[in-house]
């Protein structure tokens, strides 16, 4: 069974730079790199932690240089997420590992965003662009980059705050929420997938956050799933992601199901896809594999994705309509 059309609400678009756009990238901004070739670069996919996987992601990205790079890269995701049945993506991506290695805000801002201009004629997907934000560095570049993203009226629907989460606690970010809820922002905010369940109470109550990226951790505390149930908070899980970083041992051990039987409002995401062994696609299958999940099992992630996407009244009743006729021709 193919996956259902769905909306992609937890993204990383630096997460996307398959190996071979690595080396194609390199080879136009003449940059060696430190692997001989697709094979080298493939073994070091093995990742312990969200911090191993970081390193890796980090250094890979330096071969972004240009705007063409960057719309490059994200041409490539979209036609990818296309026949993944993906039809609207939110999209993050991180301006501070730019800026760190001396690549101007408008070049990356630009060259994603021309790519996404074109999304819904090219590739039938509605996009918005969220600018995420890195909590392992001080709270006060954030802000001086969230200004510096107004000024220059980068398209940006929202804010989100992701890389390493332990140590790295939601509160040290309220004034960069609080900025961002006056400039008629949406707030989002990974909590809960190697932090503690306390992070994701703080990101709904010190960060006004919308939604929570990842969340899984909430399943911890009772009290917390019976609130997350009550308000149908958005928890974008992306399961393959959870098992390539070990916070779960393997898919059968993922909290997904019981996340479903609690009545939380979860979806499914590929998180940093080209990383983690799948797009949405995959991430479906496995899941119907592992769980013997129903096609009324995966339409109802999927409405619940439709249902959590910072879209329009018009475009939420067309996708939820698409996921009602992709369900009927389940039989
Ligand atoms: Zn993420």
């Amino acid at each position: 069974m193919a996956g259902p059309p769905c909306a992609e609400l937890h993204l990383h678009i630096e997460g996307t730079l398959e190996p071979e756009l690595i080396f194609d990238l390199a080879e136009r901004n003449g940059i060696s790199l430190p692997y001989s070739d697709l094979d080298e670069l493939r073994a070091r996919y093995e990742f312990t932690d969200l911090q191993s996987f970081l390193d890796l992601y980090y250094r890979n990205m330096d071969v972004l240089r240009t705007e063409a790079d960057f719309a490059d890269m994200t041409r490539a995701y979209l036609r990818r997420a296309a026949a993944a049945g993906v039809r609207h993506s939110e999209i993050m991506m991180d301006p501070q590992a730019h800026l760190a290695r001396g690549v101007a805000l408008e070049t990356c801002v630009n060259g994603v965003a021309s790519a996404l201009a074109d999304s819904e004629s090219e590739f039938g997907i509605s996009t918005g662009l969220i600018a995420a934000f890195l909590r392992d560095r001080p709270a006060e570049e954030a802000l001086e980059v969230l200004e510096q993203l107004l000024d220059m009226e980068a398209p940006i629907i929202g804010i989100g705050l992701d890389s390493a989460e332990v140590g790295h606690p939601p509160s040290g970010f309220v004034d960069l929420y609080e900025r961002a809820r006056a400039a008629g922002l949406r707030r989002i905010a990974h909590a809960g997938e190697e932090g503690p369940p306390g992070y994701i109470t703080e990101a709904l109550d010190l960060l006004g956050a919308e939604r929570i990226d990842h969340g899984i951790r909430c399943m911890e505390d009772d009290a917390l799933v019976q609130r997350l149930a009550a308000e149908q908070v958005p928890l974008t899980v992306c399961p393959l992601s959870n098992v390539r970083l070990r916070a779960v041992d393997t898919l059968k051990d993922h909290p997904l199901p019981a996340m479903l039987a609690r009545g939380l409002n979860v979806c499914v995401n590929s998180d940093d896809p080209a990383y983690f062994g799948g797009y949405v696609d995959e991430n479906f299958a496995q899941l119907g594999r592992t769980f013997t999940f129903t096609a009324d099992d995966l339409a109802r992630l999927a409405v619940n994705s439709v249902r959590s996407a910072f879209i329009g009244a018009e475009r939420r009743s067309a996708l939820l309509a698409e996921v009602d006729s992709w369900r009927s021709a389940q039989g």
